[in-house]
């Protein structure tokens, strides 16, 4: 099959648009998004790039020359910024201008090299390749928190993809005998390298895409499931937490232990030291107690100053121990405020059983650690008593 330069260039610069359009119109549509709107604009430029490169046919070879590296850089320089704008790098004058300065060579190359077709060849070709190889660094990304998504890994092995397509291109142009099989010849190298060049940006664009849709479920269940003042579970993600929780416990005839605690007198501390300081109390109290239980303890902001923590495996004995230990971690030190430090204690109600099968049995143990509490308070506060 042949297909002429004409009807190639406006096939694949259709299915360019067709890509590109859709992620502008949602990236400016969306509020949220996270360097969408960059990426396609790479993807406009990218399309754009097509029909430069068919003003050859038209004998505006220079301009076509000129203006196909400018927008075929380009699009690798936005793709790295939407990258870095993903990962809410901030723009810091010498890393962005790292991004910019090979497209500047770039652009310096084919101006000096307009008329030796051979050494501007080969010396865009390593140009892209460094300018692939930062894309691919970016989505690599060493400060990228977002590591798990998998969308991510879609993205670096596009960018790879790219780098290894454009580094060989090079390699074939520096040791290449028959130079007119390099780039003269249409369906060897240069049409090798044309539709990988599209294949890894159709990957490159999906894993991106993907990385957002990701990162967007994500923040959204992160929001519905924990207590956006603590960080802690929120009651009702603890509530779909404990059947499970539960379930265990009865298969591994493991106790499961509860921790109803309350902070004491902590509408004084609004009130002697306002709301917002009380909010920075309930941080910092949070923040112990997570800090003293184990990774597979699950805690939960039960109430306004009410915390549940849920132990698996967990005996009455340890539970009292570990309680005790939470206590003394709030009594002291006091908690640091900007221009006061607070007093905080906590009073602590304990109960640990294997559930049993009752469908109501975990709600019972609760209700025990919440006697246990009352008992803590009516005992006086700042101590730990169990039922
Ligand atoms: P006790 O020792 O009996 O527990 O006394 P207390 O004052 O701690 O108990 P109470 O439950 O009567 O009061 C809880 C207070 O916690 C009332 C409420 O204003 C405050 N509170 C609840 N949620 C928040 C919050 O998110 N931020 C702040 N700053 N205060 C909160
Ligand atoms: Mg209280
Ligand atoms: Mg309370």
């Amino acid at each position: 099959m042949t297909l002429d330069l004409a009807t190639l260039l406006a096939a694949t610069m259709a299915a360019a648009t067709a890509q590109a359009l859709p992620i502008v119109f949602v990236a400016l549509r969306a509020r949220l998004h996270r360097g969408l709107a960059l990426w396609g604009l790479g993807l406009v430029v990218n399309a754009l790039s097509y029909p430069a490169f068919g003003l050859r046919a038209f004998g505006w070879t220079e301009v076509s020359i000129l203006a196909t590296n400018l927008l075929s850089g380009l699009t690798l320089v936005l793709h790295t910024l939407a990258i870095a704008s993903f990962q809410r790098h901030r723009a810091q004058p010498v890393r962005s201008a790292l991004v910019w300065l090979p497209l500047a060579v770039n652009m310096v190359v084919v101006l000096l090299f307009m008329r030796d077709d051979h050494w501007r060849n080969i010396l865009v070709a390593s140009i892209q390749s460094v300018m692939a190889g930062m894309l691919l660094y970016q989505a690599w990304g060493p400060a990228l928190v977002e590591r798990r998504l998998t969308g991510r890994r879609v993205l670096i092995a596009g960018c790879a993809g790219l780098v290894l397509t454009l580094v060989v291109r090079t390699a074939y142009m520096v040791w290449a005998s028959d130079w007119d099989a390099v780039y003269n010849v249409p369906g060897q190298v240069q049409g090798l390298t044309y539709f990988a060049v599209m294949a890894v940006l159709l990957v490159n664009s999906m894993g991106f895409v993907l990385m957002q849709m990701e990162f967007a479920l994500e923040q959204q269940h992160a929001l519905a499931t924990h207590d956006s003042l603590t960080g802690l579970y929120n009651r009702s993600a603890l509530q779909d937490l404990l059947p499970a929780l539960g379930a265990r416990a009865r298969r591994q005839g493991e106790p499961l232990a509860f921790l109803m605690l309350d902070i004491d007198h902590f509408k004084r501390v609004n009130d002697t030291y306002g709301h917002l300081a009380g909010d920075a109390v309930l941080r910092e109290v949070a923040l112990r107690i997570r800090q003293r239980l184990r990774q597979a303890d699950v805690v939960a902001r039960y109430g306004g100053e009410e915390f549940l923590a849920v132990l698996p495996a967990t005996d009455q004995a340890g539970a009292l121990r570990l309680a005790e230990h939470v206590r003394k971690a709030i009594e002291s030190p006091p908690v640091r405020l900007a221009n006061a430090m607070v007093p905080i204690t906590l009073s602590v109600g304990v109960h640990a059983g294997i559930p049993d099968d009752s469908p109501r049995a975990l709600d019972a143990q609760i209700g025990l650690s919440d006697e246990a509490l009352y008992a803590a308070k009516n005992a006086g506060r700042n101590r730990v008593e169990w039922r």
